[in-house]
């Protein structure tokens, strides 16, 4: 049949992403309405009563609709997957590497696994836009034995000649000209976040790949991200065989992965209540039951967290749930979260969670990102088969996230021009400031927006309908609704090898 064409695919994922909207609207406001009026609690309970089962019934309407689409879609996203496959390939083997160019990635952070992979993969950005091979031991502070676990980076390049020490940094000089050294071997070092102000950093996508996934994919960068991500940690054989038997029986689709972060996590990120994690996982089934009115569902959560309590506490706060848990990994992670024997537990949990058909996290956390990232290698639109309780993704070093506004908004409670003193010196500096941003939050103050601004949207101000950021036009920052802008997104110069464009 007549298939629906780019506009018409936009209007469809932008009706998605209203209904997610209103539903994120309409539930904040009635539990304000709840707890201050309690005269007003039974008809806020019937209100919600009544709202969630239309909007379950609306989201399936509108998935149904994205349903006429797949089967066509699928086949350009295998076409996608396949072009850049084949381009890291050719750029990570190349015939001869004796005079091949090269690019040694140097990860010296002592973070966890999700951080330390992704400055790995800064690496591969920076090495497919150059056009130079990928090379590292993958041994760093954290994780010295890294290459035991992942296939080897290249074939046909293994070694790199001469001392780490000697290979001169590899430093963007600007936009237009990205190579900036013509040494045969260059380095990127990584101690903490690199200023990777390249064209090559994370949330750009290849200019030649945007008008495909633009058609196909509600989210093209998080597409590529998730590409390179998923070579980078294409697992060895003892890995693989590692997953399958810690999935066990009890691993069914459906299911849906849920990843909550406490232990450490709790001064970089603010504390995420078990509800609100299972009020997420409650609308997914709903909307799945109203799409599979034949289906017996049972309602499966794979939970991976660092926190030994929270499969007990499920189990017993929501009984109608089928809780499935690799438990031994949650102690070992409490345990040993900067060695390398938590690893394996860290994998494992990261890997299946990838697998469920809908992933609920936090992406404060390296970990929900990563989850979300690997989910992007199937051959359908998975930008929306994850949703976050606190911040919107983001990549450390990303190019920022810009958004363009499409509708004047009016900014009921403007928020003051300066922002308040930060609060005493009890916390270090970057808490601070991520207090002050969620105090926004919570204190809902807008910003004035005007058809054509253009915003830098900040991760951490969102609550699923109002993003937050700083209107660059104005110089004033705050709140807006989603509705009224849309993601911005930047092409970058990477080379197209010969016999690869699509
Ligand atoms: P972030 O700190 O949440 O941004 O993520 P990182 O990956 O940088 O560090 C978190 C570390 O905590 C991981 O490397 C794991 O060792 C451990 N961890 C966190 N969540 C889980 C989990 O769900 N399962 C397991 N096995 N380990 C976890």
């Amino acid at each position: 049949g007549e298939s629906f064409d780019l506009q018409e695919r936009q209007h469809i994922r932008n009706a998605m992403s209203d209904v997610e909207q209103i539903q994120a609207m309409v539930r904040h406001q009635l539990i304000k309405i709840y707890q201050e009026s309690p005269k007003a609690q039974p008809l806020v309970i019937k209100m919600i009563k009544q709202f969630l089962p239309l909007k379950s019934a609306l989201t399936a309407e509108i998935e149904e609709l994205k349903e006429l689409t797949k089967q066509e879609d699928g086949e350009l996203f295998k076409k996608l997957r396949k072009t850049v496959a084949r381009r890291i390939d050719l750029n990570q083997n190349p015939a001869k590497c004796s005079t091949a160019k090269k690019l040694y990635c140097n990860v010296q952070s002592a973070c966890g696994f999700g951080c330390i992979i992704h400055h790995y993969t800064i690496c591969l950005f920076i090495s497919l836009g150059t056009g130079r091979v990928m090379m590292s031991n993958m041994s760093n502070l954290a994780y010295p034995n890294m290459d035991k676990i992942f296939l080897p980076l290249s074939r046909t390049c293994l070694t790199a000649e001469g001392n780490v020490d000697d290979y001169p940094e590899w430093e963007s000089p600007n936009d237009e000209h990205p190579s900036s050294s013509d040494a045969p071997i260059v380095k990127v070092s990584i101690v903490y976040h690199r200023d990777r102000k390249t064209p090559f950093a994370p949330w750009t996508v290849p200019k030649d790949l945007i008008p495909s996934l633009e058609r196909i994919h509600g989210n093209p960068m998080l597409w590529w991200i998730g590409q390179l991500q998923s070579y980078l940690m294409r697992p060895q054989k003892w890995l693989s065989d590692s997953i399958k038997e810690a999935k066990g029986e009890e691993f069914q689709h459906p299911i849906v992965g849920v990843h909550v972060r406490r232990s450490d996590k709790i001064s970089e990120a603010s504390y995420m209540a078990n509800d609100a994690y299972m009020t997420a996982v409650s609308d997914w089934y709903d909307t799945y039951e109203m799409r599979h009115p034949n289906e017996t569902v049972v309602r499966r959560i794979f939970l991976a967290t660092d926190d030994i309590l929270i499969g007990s506490q499920l189990k017993i706060t929501y009984p109608k749930y089928r809780i499935v848990q690799i438990q031994k990994n949650a102690v070992v992670a409490l345990a040993k979260r900067f060695s390398g024997s938590g690893l394996e537990g860290i994998l494992q949990d990261v890997f299946l969670m990838a697998e469920c058909d809908y992933f609920v996290g936090t992406m404060s956390s390296n970990v929900g990102r990563l989850v979300h990232e690997l989910m992007q290698t199937r051959d359908y639109d998975t930008s929306n088969a994850a949703i976050t309780i606190d911040h919107s993704f983001r990549y450390y070093g990303q190019f920022p996230e810009r958004h363009l506004v499409l509708n004047d908004h009016h900014a009921e409670n403007p928020c003051p021009p300066e922002f308040e003193p930060l609060p005493p010196n009890q916390f270090p500096k970057y808490v601070r400031e991520r207090l002050q941003l969620e105090n926004i939050l919570k204190q809902g103050c807008e910003v004035e927006l005007r058809k054509g601004d253009i915003i830098d949207a900040w991760p951490e101000l969102n609550n699923n309908y109002m993003r937050g950021g700083v209107n660059i036009r104005s110089g004033r920052w705050g709140l807006y609704p989603k509705f009224k802008v849309k993601q911005i997104i930047e092409p970058a110069p990477y080379p197209v090898i010969e016999n690869t464009s699509l």
